[in-house]
């Protein structure tokens, strides 16, 4: 508990310090994903530990406080801030939250502008006052910048009192231009366009405001009764009619469907505008059913942000590890502070080899930007040196295997160093887990733990003991967290996997050098095992798209006792050693159905999906019909998808479509 104080206060610290610079300074050290992720850990420690909830804590405080330099004005209703959201689980969430409390819901989809809000007062048409957001209570007046700024009404067309409320920004194109003046001058730049237009509404010298090329879109009236409007839409419209600007992108929509479609769009398609904007504000359009939601001591329930995830983050590299492959190949790892990537939380990230990590300088503590490499797994791009202190610790090479203690070997022409022991538990693990793996003999249920729990009590050493296991059926269910169904299950696994192609056989084998494409070259080329064990290596490097280095892989490790042993065993235990030809795998969700791609998915390329989905029974097509059945949509999606929803066709996403394919 004491920790966890602990944590809390060090973390109140971070952010009040960010949100001063950011606020207060305009000019912030951390990027707003570090702060939104220190703000996560925060928010999830005070959920678990209400009773350690600081009165002063920055998840109970809005925005930052007011300096002096300016005039204070008091809002006569609070200016809020919103919560955040970052995936679409959260966003149908938010969607059900919602319906439980009003029905039927309508909401208005509007663009989250990337910039600062503004509160404008008129009095008998005439701008009176501008004032920033502040603490949302106390702002600061900024009647002298605001009406530098073009599109501002200085009077309106009808002779009222209104209080209008909206974002400031400044466009891409004068940010550009303002950083290359400073450039030239030798001032320092703007980090972006949003802290260069709260810098530069916040001068005390009106002139410069007017240089700086701002602008601005109006989105909220706080007394929308006094002008007997009743939703959002009705607000803007009314807005418009004041000769306020209104963002054109905003839209209406009624169901969950055509919210994420739009938040696809435009998740796609925000660099396109000539402004930032960094994620999508969903209103809830009935002021009545906003009334119902209410609202808390920060943010309305009856809205919220969804934020863009971000494809390249900053966060803390704690430690470095050293993973042992079945190879015997040692991988560095990196530990990090665990941060929100792409929509998922990342705490790891590959660091390749030691000459990868000596070529980027990196070391313990340093700060890092990582991202997804075209696969799923993160890798780091840059130490950002900028952020050192002089705290990190310089990487040292290990010498000896993290597991076994064998001193490691570097092979010549090769980079990254090797535990030679052929018997070391991790390089056995790996191997394990590496043959149930869906790529190779597809054995569900043989995942990390059970191989390493199996393998440390003794079950399964190697290959064969698979096909061993159900010698030990009663004992196994005497373990626990196992019944007699799931041992029965694992057994049945194993027991189908005796029929599957040669190619996931040779592929499980581990080879190496042999991957998957190049089992299944040696499987169509030679048919059964026997063939290829009897190859030469000459006519083995004369197969299309295997070398000189990959026939000596195979030709040796076809010609080692231990190999022949396994292999002679598996025989013995009647597993298939020949090449089926297309495999079908009947699944009820694939069988006879359409299936049409868009979009990028993250675990497989297109052809491999596209495999995948006639293996196991289905048919691939190009264009969305109505005899489509299903279309399996990635990242950034083509107009199929808008088609597909057109046409109401069943939609899968990547999750699912492996959900399934494993059925
Ligand atoms: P926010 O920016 O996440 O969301 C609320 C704001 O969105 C509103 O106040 C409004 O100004 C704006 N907005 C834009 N378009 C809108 C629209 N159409 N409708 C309604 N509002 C719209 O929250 P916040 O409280 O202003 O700021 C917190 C955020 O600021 C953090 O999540 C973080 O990203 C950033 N921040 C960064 C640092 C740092 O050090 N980098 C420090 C503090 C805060």
């Amino acid at each position: 508990m004491d920790n966890i104080k602990e944590r809390i206060d060090e973390l109140i610290k971070i952010l009040n310090k960010a949100s001063y610079e950011y606020h207060t300074l305009d000019n912030p050290t951390i990027t707003d994903q570090e702060y939104d992720s220190y703000m996560d850990e925060l928010v999830r420690l005070e959920t678990l530990y209400p009773n350690l909830v600081r009165e002063d804590s920055p998840t109970l405080k809005i925005g930052g406080e007011v300096i002096s330099d300016f005039k204070k004005v008091t809002h006569e209703i609070p200016m809020m801030s919103l919560g955040d959201i970052f995936n679409e689980d959260e966003i149908i969430a938010f969607d059900e939250r919602v319906r439980k409390s009003v029905g039927d819901v309508e909401y208005v989809l509007e663009l989250k502008i990337d910039g600062l809000s503004v509160s404008l007062l008129y009095e008998n048409g005439k701008l009176k006052r501008g004032a920033t957001r502040g603490d949302g209570t106390v702002g600061e007046d900024i009647t002298h910048n605001v009406k530098t700024i073009k599109n501002i009404p200085k009077s309106l067309p009808q002779d009222i009192d209104i209080e209008v409320r909206g974002e400031i920004y400044m466009p891409k194109a004068s940010f550009v231009e303002i950083n290359e003046k400073r450039r030239e001058k030798g001032e320092k730049l703007f980090a972006n366009p949003r802290n260069a237009a709260a810098g530069s509404v916040r001068q005390l010298d009106s002139s410069i405001t007017k240089e700086r090329n701002l602008a601005t879109f109006m989105y909220h009236i706080p007394k929308p009764d006094k002008y007997n409007i009743k939703t959002q839409d009705e607000a803007l419209e009314f807005m418009k009619t004041l000769n306020f600007t209104v963002n054109p992108n905003i839209t209406k929509v009624d169901n969950i469907d055509d919210l994420l479609k739009y938040i696809r769009y435009w998740t796609k398609n925000r660099e396109t505008l000539p402004y930032e904007i960094d994620g999508i504000v969903i209103k809830v359009n009935s002021f009545e059913s906003q009334k119902k939601l209410g609202v808390t001591a920060k943010v309305p329930k009856w809205a919220i942000a969804y934020k863009f995830p971000a494809l390249e983050v900053l966060t803390q590299l704690k430690d470095i590890e050293f993973c042992v492959g079945r190879t015997g190949k040692i991988t560095p790892r990196a530990i990090l502070n665990p941060v929100r990537l792409a929509g998922s939380v990342v705490s790891s990230a590959t660091l390749n080899n030691q000459d990868y990590i000596k070529e980027k300088n990196i070391m313990i503590k340093d700060i890092v930007s990582i991202r997804k490499a075209g696969d799923v797994i993160p890798e780091v791009v840059e130490v950002k040196f900028e952020r050192r202190d002089g705290s990190e610790i310089p990487f040292k090479m290990i010498e000896n295997c993290p597991i076994c203690g064998t001193k490691l070997i570097k092979k010549e022409g090769e980079v990254a160093y090797f535990c030679p022991n052929i018997n070391c538990d991790a390089r056995n693990i790996e191997q394990l887990i590496h043959f149930a793996s869906r790529d190779a003999m597809n054995i569900e249920g043989f995942g990390e733990r059970i191989v390493e729990d199996f393998y440390n009590m003794g079950y399964l050493r190697n290959i064969s003991d698979y096909y061993n296991l159900y010698k030990e059926k009663e004992s196994l269910m005497e373990l626990e967290g196992f019944g007699e169904k799931s041992i029965n299950n694992l057994i049945e696994n194993i027991e189908n996997s005796k029929n599957n192609s040669l190619e996931r056989l040779i592929f499980g084998l581990g080879i190496k050098h042999v991957g998957k494409k190049t089992a299944k070259i040696l499987s169509e080329y030679y048919t059964t095992l026997d063939n290829i064990i009897n190859s030469s290596k000459e006519e083995l490097s004369n197969i299309r798209d295997i070398g000189d280095i990959i026939a000596e892989s195979i030709y040796n490790y076809f010609h080692e006792d231990k190999n022949i042993k396994l292999i002679n065993d598996l025989k013995d235990l009647n597993l298939n050693m020949t090449y089926i030809g297309k495999e079908k795998h009947i699944n009820e969700s694939f069988i006879d159905k359409t299936f049409v791609l868009t979009g990028t998915l993250n675990s497989m390329t297109r052809d491999e999906a596209k495999e995948l989905i006639e293996s196991l029974g289905g048919k691939n097509t190009n264009s969305v019909s109505k005899n489509t059945d299903v279309v399996i949509v990635g990242e950034n999606p083509g107009s199929k998808y808008n088609t597909a929803m057109d046409l109401k066709i069943t939609i899968w996403n990547e999750d699912e479509f492996i959900e399934y394919s494993r059925r």
